[in-house]
């Protein structure tokens, strides 16, 4: 139990407002003792500022920050730029990731995929970040084949990363699998599964579409039922996302990433039902 780690997602916030909500949180948030705290980065670089200023701020109060730099639609002069800003405000930790270009925005850049991304960072900066990437149990939604998504997870790997956060899901079976195919082709590094809490059926229906997550039928179709009722939808989601965390730390997973969606109170909630 004791080498199992936590870490917490936020996105930037855009506005003052938004800035004030998230420290709010990060109050309510920081005596779970998380590991790290992850700032997601708009792909195209929308939010390069955004990230720069909440990772900063995170580092100020103590607590370990790692930016998310995507790389789809930049150079390799802007990546360099953006992983200078970060050594020189002290940051150790990165998530690295291709991105997904916002529709009808600009031109695919000079990366294409977080492979080469990786291994630009390495050739840069050598060993100076802890290098997180992307893995997803249930296949990445424009992968050729999951033969093919795996491959490409190992080369990712192989370009240097030293640990992986999954996608979310709610279907254990599919992350331990995940871990074995991995484990098979030769990769040793911590596969670190995402949690994302339940509290809003049609925007978990919405992510989920987009990102290629499954939300299994049996879980929809109870959320649907509740129609506007958010307080039983957020026990039900509890429920679920607490025996999901439960299953995982029991079969020994290296540590769990909540994805916050920067509200404090379902994170909250899953971690002290789990005793944490
Ligand atoms: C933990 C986590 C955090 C995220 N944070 C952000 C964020 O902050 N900002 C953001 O914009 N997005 C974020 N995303 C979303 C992510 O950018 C998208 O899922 C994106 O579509 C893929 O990014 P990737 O780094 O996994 O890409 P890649 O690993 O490059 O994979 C993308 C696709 O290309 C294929 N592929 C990979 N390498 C090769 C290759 N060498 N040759 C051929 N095919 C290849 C893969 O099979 C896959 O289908 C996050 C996702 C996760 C799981």
């Amino acid at each position: 139990m004791q080498d199992r780690y936590f870490s917490f997602e936020f996105f930037p916030p855009k506005t003052a407002e938004g800035t004030e909500k998230l420290r709010n949180t990060r109050a309510q948030l920081a005596p779970l003792k998380p590991k790290y705290i992850s700032v997601t980065f708009g792909a195209g670089g929308t939010t390069q500022q955004g990230t720069l200023d909440a990772v900063l701020e995170i580092q100020r109060e103590g607590i370990e920050a790692a930016p998310h730099l995507s790389c789809v639609g930049s150079s390799r002069e802007s990546i360099r730029a953006i992983l200078q800003q970060y050594r020189e405000g002290g940051i150790r930790h990165i998530v690295a990731l291709r991105g997904d270009m916002p529709s009808g925005m600009g031109e695919i850049g000079e990366f294409r995929y977080a492979n080469e991304l990786v291994e630009f960072i390495r050739a840069e900066t050598g060993d100076w970040f802890n290098i997180e990437v992307a893995a997803y149990p249930e296949y990445h939604p424009q992968a050729k084949s999951p033969r093919h998504d795996l491959d490409n997870f190992v080369r990712k790997v192989r370009a240097g990363a030293d640990s992986a956060i999954t996608q979310y899901f709610y279907n254990a079976d599919a992350y331990f699998r995940f871990v074995d195919d991995v484990r098979a082709l030769g990769v040793e590094v911590p596969i670190v599964p995402g949690i994302m809490p339940i509290t809003n059926y049609s925007q978990l229906m919405r992510f989920s579409e987009m990102c290629g997550a499954e939300v299994p039928r049996w879980v929809a179709k109870r959320l649907e039922s509740f129609g506007d009722d958010r307080e039983s939808i957020r026990a039900f989601g509890l429920d679920v996302v607490t025996a999901l965390c439960e299953r995982l730390l029991a079969a020994g997973v290296p540590g769990l990433h909540f994805y916050t969606l920067n509200a404090a109170g379902a994170t909250k909630a899953i971690w002290q039902r789990l005793k944490l």
